[in-house]
């Protein structure tokens, strides 16, 4: 069912002349296409028989420990034996399902969620339990009432999949109090966190709070990706783990795939070398905070009052997040939102418990600034015209 709600938005919002603020993409604008195609070259031409045979399935050993490093610098101290190269962080979810999932198992999710991280655990059956969460994330007196009350039954939870940065899709990074707070709480009652960063690095306002693992770090999982600091195309991710779950979950990795392709591993180390990120992420979030400030204008510009929609104001990654008014429904809009060319992704796919029929996510990076303003005033015009009708 969610599956297919989220690609009927997305049909819709390929028609052609639809302005999408539904693709959850980076812009093409900041894949290194000249650094990648220098890196390919040098790849093959220095290491090409080990870059095109197989190879271990935790990952390349520079790439780990440029992993080692990068998360470091977060405040996140690992070992490299903990880290296994994914194909990218969506992998990382399915083998922390498939490692401490079993059917009908509980699983203590945000509200919303990551919709992707919900079809990736569906197939293991976990029992889905929302925490109740405000603008600044998960209620931690909602995780300890829930997580106790699992653990009275006799059947505690396996796991707390958490966004702290930027969630996707509400965009909201929770703050460090909240964070001490919902890594007290996990402490306390003995419940593994699956923390999913994949948008620390997009910041547009001040850097984000450390990594809940910082606070827990014998007790998290957690899921960092290339995607947004490279190119998703690569499909890199990685996972950092307490050394005693590693081999169940370097068992899985081998199990669905062998290893991360070889080739690409080694194509990301040599594109990102020593200084990359330093030169490009400033690009980066420069390219991106301009267009989440387009977008918030544009929608103060449109909805002045906030009576017809209200919206949260991401300090970073991808996504603002909408909410109709009361009795509304953002997926019956969509194809009339469509037919006047705008497009968004209904935020019911992303609730694991009882839907918010009235929410909706867009995306500010993969549109043109050019085209922002326009899409917004669509986007306008459609619920003005819905609110008539
Ligand atoms: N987690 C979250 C929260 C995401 O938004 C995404 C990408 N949309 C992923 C994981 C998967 O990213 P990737 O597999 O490209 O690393």
């Amino acid at each position: 069912m969610r599956a297919s709600a989220i690609r009927e938005a997305m049909k819709l919002a390929e028609q052609p002349g639809v302005i999408s603020f539904a693709a959850g993409m980076p812009s093409s604008k900041v894949f290194p296409i000249e650094r990648i195609t220098a890196a390919c070259e040098r790849v093959l031409r220095r290491d090409g028989s080990a870059a095109l045979q197989y190879a271990a399935s935790e990952g390349f050993a520079p790439l780990i420990d440029w992993v080692v490093a990068h998360l470091s610098a977060r405040g996140l101290h690992i070992r490299p034996e903990q880290i296994i190269i994914t194909n990218g962080s969506q992998q990382g979810l399915d083998l922390v399902a498939k490692s401490l999932v079993d059917p009908g198992s509980p699983v203590l999710v945000e509200t919303p969620t990551y919709v992707g991280a919900l079809q990736s655990f569906a197939p293991y059956e976990p029992e889905l339990i929302g925490v109740a969460c405000d603008v600044e994330g998960p209620l931690s007196a909602d995780l300890a009432a829930r997580a106790s009350a699992l653990l009275r039954e006799g059947r505690a939870a396996r796991f707390l999949y958490l966004l702290p940065t930027y969630q996707n899709p509400s965009g909201r990074c929770i703050s460090p109090a909240r964070r001490a707070d919902l890594a007290g709480v996990a402490a306390l009652l003995n419940l593994p966190v699956v923390e999913d960063d994949p948008y620390a690095d997009l910041w547009y306002d001040e850097p984000p709070p450390a990594p809940v693992a910082t606070l827990l770090p014998e007790g998290t999982v957690y899921l960092g990706s290339f995607s947004k600091i490279l190119a998703p195309g690569l499909r890199l991710g990685y996972l950092a783990a307490p050394l005693a779950l590693v081999p169940r979950l370097l068992q899985g990795k081998t199990a669905a795939d062998l290893h991360t392709a070889t080739f690409n591993q080694r194509i990301a180390l040599e594109a990102l070398g020593e200084d990359f990120l330093a030169e490009a992420l400033p690009a980066v979030r420069h390219l991106y905070r301009e267009r989440r400030d387009m977008m918030l204008t544009a929608l103060e510009r449109a909805f002045p009052d906030r009576r017809l929609l209200d919206w949260t104001r991401p300090g970073g990654g991808m996504f603002i997040w909408a909410r109709l008014p009361q009795g509304w429904d953002a997926a019956e809009l969509l194809p009339l939102a469509s037919s006047r060319g705008v497009a968004y992704v209904p935020g019911a796919a992303f609730h694991a418990g009882i839907p918010d029929p009235r929410t909706l996510r867009l995306s500010f990076v993969t549109v043109e600034p050019s085209q922002i303003d326009a899409g917004v005033t669509r986007l306008a015009e459609v619920i003005r015209e819905a609110e008539r009708s």
